[in-house]
């Protein structure tokens, strides 16, 4: 079993693009799965009230099942409302119900709205550092985001401190970026100066076509190291295995795109954060 070194403090990601199709959902449940492959204790938190990472990781969540929902609105503890995956040992996944699409304009009277996530990822028992958060401790939170820049996605842009941007290699790849990272630097500039773009990573590449080599370099040119080495390939294994309730990892491990998914969480892992 191929392992990788765990982080001193548990790590914090915002998988966050505004684009929808973009491979967000399917980038978290993967690269999830595939760092428990290396050995590491993983969080998925669904902020999506689509559900797809609940459905992709195979956790209930029908309307009414604790969820994001809870946590965000009423303050429920993560500890409450979190389940087992039951296809990767090591990730555990808080899910999102469509009850989560009333959040948005539900919070708008709470106090502190967009601290609402921040606050209670701090206050898991499971994570920062191994001394303080036990053998048990997260090694990694990964949230899945909406495909929209409101009062969710910001919630997960003030709890995290690495955003993970999938990019698909197409032609409009880069169109809508701009909005996204002048978010970011609002985000930065007045709720939270630790957010950093640490991770791009270029999903549903196709290498038979000039146009994708020519997008990803384009993202490479201005991203630079920000991008991983590692790009998904397209691959209709990846798609279908969400309908078998797997992950990639699982349902085809040797599969081109599992090979890629665990490689770039084994980039993630080794480069560490970038902050
Ligand atoms: P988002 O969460 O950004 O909306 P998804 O992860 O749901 O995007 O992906 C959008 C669609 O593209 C889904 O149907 C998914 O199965 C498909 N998809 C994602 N990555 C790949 C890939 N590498 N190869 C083929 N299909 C993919
Ligand atoms: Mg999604």
């Amino acid at each position: 079993q191929p392992t990788a070194p765990r982080p001193k403090e548990t790590r914090v990601f915002v998988v966050a693009n505004q684009k929808g199709g973009v491979g967000k959902t399917t980038s978290t449940v993967n690269i999830a799965a595939a760092l428990t492959q290396l050995g590491q204790r993983v969080l998925v938190i669904d902020l999506d009230p689509q559900g797809n990472a609940s459905t992709a990781l195979n956790v209930p969540h029908q309307q009414g099942t604790p969820s994001t929902y809870d946590v965000l609105v009423d303050g429920v503890p993560l500890a409450d409302v979190m389940q087992d995956c039951p296809d990767a040992a090591g990730l555990q996944v808080v899910p999102a119900t469509i009850d989560l699409a009333g959040a948005e304009i539900e919070l708008v009277s709470v106090v502190a709205r967009e601290g609402r996530l921040k606050k209670a990822i701090a206050a898991h028992p499971q994570v920062g550092s191994e001394a303080d958060a036990g053998p048990e401790r997260f090694d990694y939170v990964l949230i899945d985001c909406p495909p929209s820049l409101g009062l969710l996605t910001l919630n997960a842009l003030v709890a995290g401190a690495e955003m993970m941007i999938p990019i698909q290699a197409e032609y409009y790849a880069l169109e809508g970026l701009g909005q996204l990272l002048s978010t970011v630097d609002m985000v930065r500039a007045h709720l939270n100066p630790e957010l950093a773009v640490s991770t791009i990573l270029l999903t549903m590449f196709d290498s038979r076509t000039r146009l994708a080599h020519g997008v990803a370099a384009d993202v490479r040119d201005h991203f630079g190291d920000q991008v991983l080495k590692t790009a998904i390939p397209r691959s209709v294994r990846v798609s279908e295995a969400p309908s078998y309730g797997q992950t990639v990892m699982t349902y085809d491990p040797a599969s081109p795109g599992a090979l890629s998914y665990l490689e770039a969480a084994r980039e993630i892992a080794t480069r560490g954060s970038l902050t």
